[in-house]
């Protein structure tokens, strides 16, 4: 977020004062670099499937917009589709997506069991079970994104400074500047806040108190004895279960748990995955019932606990201290819409996508924003 961000800022004025603080070059420990790199038409909010609509476009030009001396980044991005197996119960709210979609031009298809099977014939769905499939959506390399908005906003001026922000600075109702670990306290009369899953820590600094909660996800790669014929896409059961070919032949599966710990803890558990995640999948596909934990890692949500979504724009009780938090699961799609948007925002200039659904007034009005398709 902070390197989109910095980007659609600079390139509408190169004439900005925008530095970049961030305290990890390396990303190790980003959720932007630990995600899944999905990229999905299938919300149930007009925004939300608009956002990921801009996404679809900018990641297909991603490569050559982010071109630096003549080097383009590599983003692997492979549109492979989402297939979501809909809860019998949940038919009605899957129904009323799908007609969202289908009215926003969205190229998404309604799957019966017999459908799914015919695709995807490891897959063993009950009769009575449907599906939906978005024929565009599909995966890239989040780290790769991230350095291509880092290294184009870095060529158009942007500076990066590497340091840890420990303050907001504020008087009179105003941001002021921030202080960083170094010792630093460089001026600004404009902030924004994008650190992620550390973004409530940030806030609190300047007394803005966030529903934000940072809350540990796992990934699993695993090496299944029976291959699939071609790459299976995102397919993501009623349980919240989900997996998809990675490349070398790896499929990568995951799933939100009430239980996943709230904190900052990397340390991701292969016994989760083989009490858990493995017998809910083979189920599903029995042909995946002989299989090798290669590896795993754990990220972070920055889970908003008001209602899963973003938060943009500027807090209505602190001038120039804007956010961009609080995405869940599902921000990393959306930067390059949240990017453009902000860079509009704060340089006051008329909105190609209005996102203002988003603004944070409606944290202060405790008044969330209805999205069922949330992962
Ligand atoms: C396992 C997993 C799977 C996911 N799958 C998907 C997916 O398929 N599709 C999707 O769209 N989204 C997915 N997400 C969510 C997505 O990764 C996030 O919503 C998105 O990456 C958030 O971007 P961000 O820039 O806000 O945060 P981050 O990428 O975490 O960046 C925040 C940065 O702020 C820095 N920082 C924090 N505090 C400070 C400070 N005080 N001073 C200086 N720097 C600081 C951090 O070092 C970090 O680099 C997934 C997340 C996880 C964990």
């Amino acid at each position: 977020m902070g390197s989109s961000i910095a980007y659609h800022l600079i390139r509408r004025d190169t004439s900005l004062k925008l530095a970049v603080v961030e305290r990890d070059p390396t990303y190790a420990r980003a959720s932007s670099a630990l995600s899944m790199g999905n990229a999905r038409i299938q919300f149930s909010l007009g925004e939300n499937i608009r956002i990921s609509q801009y996404a679809f476009s900018a990641l297909a030009r991603f490569e050559e917009e982010m071109i630096v001396n003549e080097i383009p980044p590599n983003i692997s991005y492979r549109r492979e589709g989402n297939l979501m197996i809909i809860d019998p119960d949940m038919t009605d709210a899957a129904k009323q997506a799908f007609s969202l979609q289908q009215e926003l031009d969205c190229r998404v298809e309604w799957w019966s069991s017999e459908d799914i099977r015919q695709r995807y014939p490891l897959y063993r769905p009950a009769d009575t079970d449907s599906g939906t499939f978005g024929t565009e959506d599909g995966h890239f390399d989040g780290y790769a994104v991230v350095m291509g908005y880092r290294k184009k906003a870095a060529s158009l001026g942007a500076v990066y400074l590497q340091d840890s922000v420990t303050r907001i600075l504020h008087g009179n109702g105003h941001v002021t500047g921030i202080e960083t670990a170094s010792g630093d306290s460089p001026a600004a009369p404009i902030v924004i806040n994008c650190a992620g899953a550390w973004a409530a820590d940030v806030a609190l600094s300047a007394g803005i108190d966030l529903p934000i909660l940072p809350i540990m996800r796992q990934v699993f790669a695993i090496d299944t004895a029976i291959k699939p014929d071609g790459p299976l896409p995102l397919t993501v059961l009623p349980s919240g279960l989900y997996f998809r070919s990675e490349t070398g032949g790896l499929l990568l599966v995951g799933k939100s748990m009430d239980d996943d710990p709230v904190g900052f803890d990397f340390s991701w558990d292969d016994k989760r995955f083989m009490d858990v995640l493995w017998p809910e999948m083979a189920a599903f596909v029995p042909a995946f019932d002989r299989a090798k934990l290669v590896r795993g890692w754990a990220g972070l949500y920055a889970v908003n606990t008001l209602d899963s979504n973003a938060i943009l724009g500027e807090w209505p009780e602190l001038g120039g201290f804007y956010l961009a938090n609080g995405f869940s699961g599902h921000g990393l799609q959306q930067a390059p819409a949240v990017g453009r948007y902000m860079a509009e925002v704060i340089l006051n200039l008329p909105h190609e996508l209005d996102l203002s659904i988003f603004s944070p007034k409606r944290i202060l009005g405790k008044k969330p924003i209805s999205e069922k398709g949330v992962i």
